[in-house]
């Protein structure tokens, strides 16, 4: 049967290089000289080349690698990113992108084009896009998603990443913790006969939420905590490699965040959003990991975070009734019959929601 083969042959890419500590940048020139790559394209974040350029630089020079390509990344529209990248000289063994969101997006989708490996060097950990297949870029002037490649090298800098400002750490925690609606919806939609499932994918996303919440040093700068962050975020990347989906990360959840961004102005990290969001759906959802959730927003200060910066009401409100038309043919929570109200009914008697969504 054709379903099958496509199931069985589709290749699944994992990186080849994933390193996670403190002071891994330096050695960047290392890790490409160990895997034969010695001529290299590098895309920055605004500002970033002043504060990091030199130790990477450095590491270069030790190494005999070449920059064939030098630019800082301030547009993504995917006109933009396909021009430079066949501008981009046949000798190139690499694309490197440092930063945040949009300079990943722009050189991750850039290598795709160009079949090159793409190595993912973050400067936070908002989200899981450092590590997943897909990458958001600006067509017709919407952000769009589009897919792309699981980066072949992934180095997490646990100095730099401990410097990163605390709500992007946040962003970090509500991306991974959102998982847990996400394979919810996922779950029913299968069991609803409009999804396919993939026990593996969902198995090691499962165990990637696992590892979060486990984690004993609830120091958010910690050592511990920023590798289990980082490494539960990888492997949800790689659980939408491995299911060719992005249910295990995204479900209702994703939708409400998708639909703030439209109409927040401004409106809140991604992560924020979804991790709010996730609390929602999963008392939405009768989810039996909602005690769990919530202690663990409690305990890291999440929630305290998010009270601070409250999310609009009437934003919230107008995102929940539009978020189930945001993906056509996409089961969540969001599509059962009088969940918009019943999610009114829990923001407006739940102790937490009602301090955060206001
Ligand atoms: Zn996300």
């Amino acid at each position: 049967m054709a379903y099958h083969n496509f199931v069985m042959n589709r290749q699944i890419n994992i990186p080849y290089m994933v390193k996670i500590g403190y002071g891994k940048i330096n050695r960047l020139g290392k890790y490409l000289i160990d895997k034969g790559m010695s001529n290299i394209a590098i895309f920055w974040s605004e500002g970033l080349e002043e504060t990091l350029g030199g130790k990477i630089y450095k590491g270069f020079e030790q190494h005999d690698i070449e920059i064939v390509c030098n630019k800082v990344v301030q547009y993504i529209n995917i006109e933009e990113v396909t021009k430079i990248s066949f501008s981009l000289p046949r000798t190139t063994d690499a694309i490197i992108g440092v930063g945040g969101g949009k300079v990943l997006d722009f050189a991750k989708y850039s290598a795709n084009l160009l079949k090159k490996p793409f190595i993912s060097v973050p400067t936070s950990l908002s989200n899981d896009g450092f590590c997943s297949p897909n990458t958001s870029l600006l067509v017709d002037g919407k952000r769009t998603s589009v897919k792309s490649n699981i980066p072949f090298g992934v180095i997490v800098d646990l100095d730099v990443i401990s410097k990163s400002p605390i709500y992007l750490i946040y962003s970090g925690i509500g991306d991974m913790t959102s998982k847990i609606s996400a394979l919810w919806d996922w779950k029913v939609a299968f069991r609803k006969g409009y999804e396919r499932y993939n026990d593996f994918a969902a198995m090691l996303t499962y165990n990637a939420i696992d590892t979060l919440l486990n984690t004993k040093n609830l120091n958010l700068i910690s050592s511990e905590f920023l590798k289990n962050l980082s490494t539960s975020l990888l492997l949800s990347g790689m659980a939408m490699e491995i299911a060719g989906t992005s249910r295990p990360a995204s479900g209702a959840e994703h939708l409400i965040s998708h639909a703030l961004d439209e109409i927040s102005r401004p409106s809140q990290p991604h992560g924020i959003q979804t991790g709010v969001s996730s609390y929602v759906c999963a008392l939405l959802q009768n989810n039996p990991q909602i005690e769990m959730l919530k202690n663990f927003l409690l305990k890291t200060g999440f929630f305290e975070y998010v009270m601070n910066n409250p999310l609009s009401r009437a934003d919230y409100f107008l995102a929940l009734q539009r978020a189930p038309l945001i993906k056509k043919d996409f089961y969540t929570v969001l599509s059962e019959k009088d969940s918009y109200m019943k999610a009114i009914d829990i923001i407006e008697k739940d102790a937490i929601l009602k301090k955060i969504i206001r």
